[in-house]
């Protein structure tokens, strides 16, 4: 259809909605990764008008499109407030938290200059998007282990860690794969004590945890703004719990003088004066045109009512995987749920098979299984009654896991959640979990990322049970039952997990 004669509007809204049929639902709550519905139509409408509206102005210029910088400055401001910031605060409007990441580790290296081999000092659960940061502008990323039982980092381990060429140390408010806040305090006071920056990775809790008070839980949640001295900057995606559309996140820092060295600036050549805050150059409006509407439709109320919302639901589904004696029971105090919330599917004993990984700090659960299943197929048993759960592979001596990000929208299906949950559960019990040829798994253990060829990559993809496209050309088929892939890159070292995934996204 594309690049062939022209087409009519009716032509292409109908192939536009012919393709969405085959993705994820981005609404109604059932996809527990990757998208955040706050249940609330008209304000996704409004938000989609802004989208548009704003979609050909250019951020490049500000001077050009000055409403672009006013609605910059006036989301900053909100999250400035959320974060504790200082007066002299300083922010960024960026395309989503890898952005926003990547900017905290190029001003941080670029503040540095007198540091020849830049380090960053992190836990191992922190995102991926600083092993992107390290591998783009050249610095080492140190990793130090987490607390096996809290999986959280380790403020001695982390504080041991720094040396003179450290840069930056980064903790996440909460992790992505674990849903717990580091103890920031400590690490920040280290961290500061040498003169080193303190970013907080709050890009999936920023705009949910301030929202949050204590709900009358004496909740044992880390302290994580501004208000923890040494931290230095703190980035939050308004595409996450901000419940905006794709494209939009922010990265806030304590001082101007912070935020200076991501800015880049050139005038040496013989068009217009560059000057990029970001890593982008032309920047749609119509991200932040969107964040900002959805940020006036809903105000700081309507973020709270959504943020408990989710909250509940969070330990709702907690609760109800380990019973009420499990680690993610809350012994701790009110919830804010009715008993008819809490009195879902096996609350007093729990799944069987399943356990929560740590207690929830905000609104994401990681689950893991005991030896007679395995989260994979529990993955493809959940999208088979229509929910969607993230796997997550075992990652140096802990175990396979499945995500679930509890949005507003799927708060009031979480009963439903359950039913599906145990449904899932109990066939992938009966299932048993995927095996993987043991020969196999020893050649995979032997295999060098570096020198995999076009050759081995099809073997392996094909030992995986993903052939060619049947509909010809290079692409691949994705098999309906994922399991057996996950289960295969599970006992690959992740290096070779890497090579693999770039292997089949290539193909798709
Ligand atoms: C989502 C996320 C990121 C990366 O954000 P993208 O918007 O996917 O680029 C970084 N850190 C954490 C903790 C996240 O949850």
């Amino acid at each position: 259809m594309i690049g062939d004669a022209a087409h009519t509007a009716v032509d292409v809204r109908a192939r536009l909605a012919a393709l969405r049929e085959h993705d994820l639902p981005t609404h109604g709550g059932r996809t527990l990764a990757y998208v955040y519905d706050s249940g609330r139509p008209q304000v996704d409408a409004v938000a989609s008008e802004a989208l548009a509206a704003f979609g050909g102005t250019n951020g490049l210029d500000p001077s050009a499109f000055p409403s672009v910088a006013q609605m910059e400055r006036d989301v900053l401001a909100f999250a400035a407030r959320l974060f504790d910031a200082p007066d002299d605060a300083a922010g960024t409007v960026t395309s989503g938290g890898t952005e926003s990441c990547l900017l905290a580790v190029l001003a941080a290296r670029d503040a540095r200059a007198d540091v020849t081999r830049p380090q960053i000092v992190a836990p191992t659960s922190v995102h991926a998007a600083f092993h992107k940061a390290a591998h783009l502008f050249g610095l080492d990323l140190v990793l130090v282990d987490v607390d096996m039982v809290t999986l959280r980092a380790d403020p001695d381990a982390m504080a041991a860690a720094l040396t003179d060429r450290t840069v930056l140390v980064v903790v996440s408010a909460p992790s992505y794969a674990h849903g717990v806040i580091d103890p920031v305090g400590p690490i920040a006071a280290a961290a500061a004590a040498r003169g080193i920056r303190c970013h907080v990775d709050a890009c999936i809790g920023g705009w949910v945890l301030p929202f949050l008070g204590d709900e009358g839980e004496r909740s044992g949640r880390p302290e994580w703004t501004f208000a923890v001295p040494g931290v230095t900057s703190i980035s939050a995606d308004l595409h996450k719990y901000g419940y905006a559309p794709k494209g939009v996140s922010l990265l806030v820092h304590r001082s101007m003088s912070l935020r200076h060295t991501h800015y880049w600036a050139t005038a040496d050549w013989p068009g217009y004066g560059v000057v990029n805050s970001t890593l982008q150059s032309t920047k749609s409006g119509g991200p932040l045109a969107a964040a900002w509407a959805t940020c006036a439709m809903l105000g700081a109320d309507g973020y709270a009512d959504l943020a408990r919302q989710a909250r509940a639901g969070t330990l709702a589904i907690a609760r109800a995987i380990s019973g009420n004696d499990g680690p993610g029971s809350d012994a701790r105090g009110s919830d804010g749920l009715g008993s008819d919330a809490r009195g879902t599917a096996g609350s007093r004993s729990g799944i069987p098979g399943l356990r929560v990984l740590a207690h929830p700090d905000s609104t994401l659960v990681a689950v893991a299984t005991d030896d007679s299943c395995d989260p994979y197929t529990i993955c493809d048993e959940l999208l088979v009654r229509r929910w969607y759960a993230q796997p997550q592979l075992p990652f140096r001596g802990g175990p396979a896991s499945l995500h679930l990000t509890i949005s507003a929208a799927t708060a009031p299906q979480v009963p439903a959640f359950l039913e599906a949950l145990g449904d899932a559960v109990a066939a992938a019990r009966a299932a048993g979990p995927v095996a993987v040829d043991p020969a196999l798994a020893r050649l995979l253990a032997g295999v060098d990322p570096a020198a995999l060829d076009e050759a081995t990559v099809a073997l392996l993809l094909a030992a995986a049970g993903l052939g060619p496209d049947p509909s010809g050309g290079a692409g691949l088929a994705l098999p309906a039952r994922m399991a057996p892939i996950h289960a295969l890159l599970a006992v690959c070292p992740p290096p070779l997990r890497a090579a693999l995934l770039v292997a089949v996204v290539e193909r798709l």
